[in-house]
């Protein structure tokens, strides 16, 4: 609570505890007129600040920097000096209980911060789409399906949710479309094994063949032309062996 609110209310029950004597009563008053006249004042500012909304703007400033916090190791846009000193004035301002009285200060921290953080989230967005459009693709030509997706899929422009922090359409956290553009592959060979039914269970055998490139290639030490020879006739071997039974092959 700001002191001037708390010392307010300690005058003003001191004053209404003379209510049997007027004359103490009114000594007490004027004991603190400076604080009532200066607590009035704050009382105003405070009636304004709540009457234009700032209760609301501040709570999604708090918001916006928790998330920028949350993101700033996964978005380099997050991580400079400048996105630092935006966080720092905005925290100071809120230590000092000046909310109301700095708000103008405040609110110009918190504007190129929330620009800064969108302009990371679109851009975020976009890589997701770009690479799961991609593994769609992929999956798409060999008859798998991927409904699955279609989150991943958000393709924008972002309509942005209430707190200016989400995409409505996907609701995706900042950092949660880092880890999803980073799991893409592993994704699509999530999805391509599912498909697959077990060898042999089936008639209906799998047209095609996953092969993880570090089961199939065992020289993993390669510093010169015959290493790579060696590494590229393990692919090429395992490769011709699934051709040759008649499957497509897609790398994992
Ligand atoms: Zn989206």
């Amino acid at each position: 609570m700001k002191p001037i609110l708390q010392e307010g209310r300690d005058a003003i029950r001191e004053i209404l505890d003379q209510h049997q004597r007027p004359d103490r009563r009114l000594k007490a008053f004027l004991q603190h007129t400076d604080l009532l006249k200066a607590l009035k004042e704050y009382q105003e500012k405070l009636r304004a600040f709540v009457e234009a909304g700032r209760p609301a703007e501040f709570r999604r400033a708090r918001a916006l920097a928790r998330a920028v916090e949350r993101a700033r190791r996964v978005a380099s846009e997050l991580s400079g000096k400048e996105v630092q000193g935006w966080l720092d004035e905005m925290a100071a301002i809120e230590k000092h209980r000046e909310i109301v009285e700095r708000w103008a200060s405040f609110y110009q921290n918190m504007q190129p911060l929330l620009k800064r953080y969108q302009a990371a989230y679109e851009s975020q967005h976009r890589a997701r789409h770009e690479a799961y459009a991609q593994v769609k693709a992929e999956l798409d030509g060999l008859g798998i399906p991927t409904g699955s997706l279609s989150d991943r899929l958000c393709e924008g422009p972002v309509g942005w949710s209430l707190d200016g922090l989400t995409c409505t359409t996907c609701g995706t956290a900042l950092e949660t479309l880092y880890y999803q553009i980073q799991s893409a592959p592993q994704e699509r060979s999530r999805l391509a094994a599912q498909h697959a039914p077990p060898p042999g269970e089936s008639a209906d055998a799998p047209k095609f063949e996953i092969l993880r490139l570090y089961d199939v290639i065992k020289t993993r030490d390669i510093s010169t032309a015959e290493d790579l020879e060696a590494a590229v006739s393990e692919l090429r071997k395992a490769v011709r062996a699934a051709l040759e039974a008649g499957k497509r092959v897609v790398l994992g």
